[in-house]
């Protein structure tokens, strides 16, 4: 599929939100989690990458969440696009994909890691159920918090939803928790070992995130992860 870009908005330093419109498709069906894979043609190789669905499905658009990678081959290329331009698109593909909330979720991101669960939280706090659902979310600084608005207005519209950012070089003035994400994950289950806990980002975080919930008691079928690296 041809996908143009339709608008890009900065999120944070070398972080963009895209939103692209798929040429000749009604509606572009998928299972928010999944993510599509894009194409490009850069120095005379073909160059495939994937990318997490940023939004739920919405007719024929869709959004990412994309991090510009220093010294990477093709998220730099990514960046010099301008609204009107095309890429290559396959998908959606993917099993990261959520299960019904009707008990303890724990999503738990880092960086862009955080994009499939914009598109997953609608779904989930559709369930009407009250049992929680936590998005713990680490990055370095309070400015790279990304879709904080967002989050913010979920947690006022839905009492069960709780987002809460860690920062790991956060500022004197913040109030908030500092570490990694991994320091709240006890606290985000709240005693709970009936949950379904979700990560989503690069490997060493998913790897100790993973190793975390087993060692609280978690059986490995309840931790669901996608690794970007
Ligand atoms: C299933 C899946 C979904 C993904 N979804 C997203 C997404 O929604 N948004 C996104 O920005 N990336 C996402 N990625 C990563 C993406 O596919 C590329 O790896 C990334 O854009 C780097 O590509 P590159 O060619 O610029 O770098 P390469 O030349 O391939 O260099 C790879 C280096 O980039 C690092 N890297 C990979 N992803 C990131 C990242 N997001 N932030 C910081 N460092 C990274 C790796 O550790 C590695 O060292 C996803 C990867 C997978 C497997």
């Amino acid at each position: 599929m041809k996908a143009v870009l339709r608008e890009t908005r900065d999120l944070a330093a070398d972080v963009r939100h895209f939103v692209f419109e798929l040429e000749g498709v009604e509606r572009f069906e998928f299972t928010p989690g999944q993510f599509v894979s894009l194409h490009g043609q850069l120095g005379g190789k073909q160059i495939t990458r994937a990318y997490s669905l940023a939004a739920a499905p919405a007719g024929n658009r869709i959004e990412l969440c994309l991090n510009r990678v220093e010294g990477g081959l093709f998220s730099p290329h990514l960046f010099t696009l301008a609204p009107g331009d095309a890429v290559e698109l396959t998908g959606p593909v993917g099993y990261f994909v959520p299960r019904p909330a009707v008990r303890t979720t724990v999503l738990v991101a880092t960086g862009t890691g955080i994009a499939p669960f914009r598109a997953m939280l609608p779904s989930l706090l559709a369930a009407a159920d009250s049992h929680t659902v936590t998005l713990l979310f680490g990055t370095r600084r309070e400015e790279s918090i990304l879709y904080r608005d967002e989050w913010e207005n979920w947690e006022r519209r839905h009492g069960r939803f709780r987002f809460w950012p860690t920062l790991s070089r956060a500022g004197e003035t913040w109030t908030g928790r500092r570490g990694y994400v991994q320091a709240s994950l006890a606290e985000a289950l709240g005693g709970s070992l009936d949950a379904d806990v979700f990560v989503c980002g690069l490997k060493a975080m998913v790897d100790e995130v993973r190793a975390l919930g087993k060692a609280l008691g978690l059986d490995r079928k309840q931790i669901v992860y996608e690794k970007y690296d």
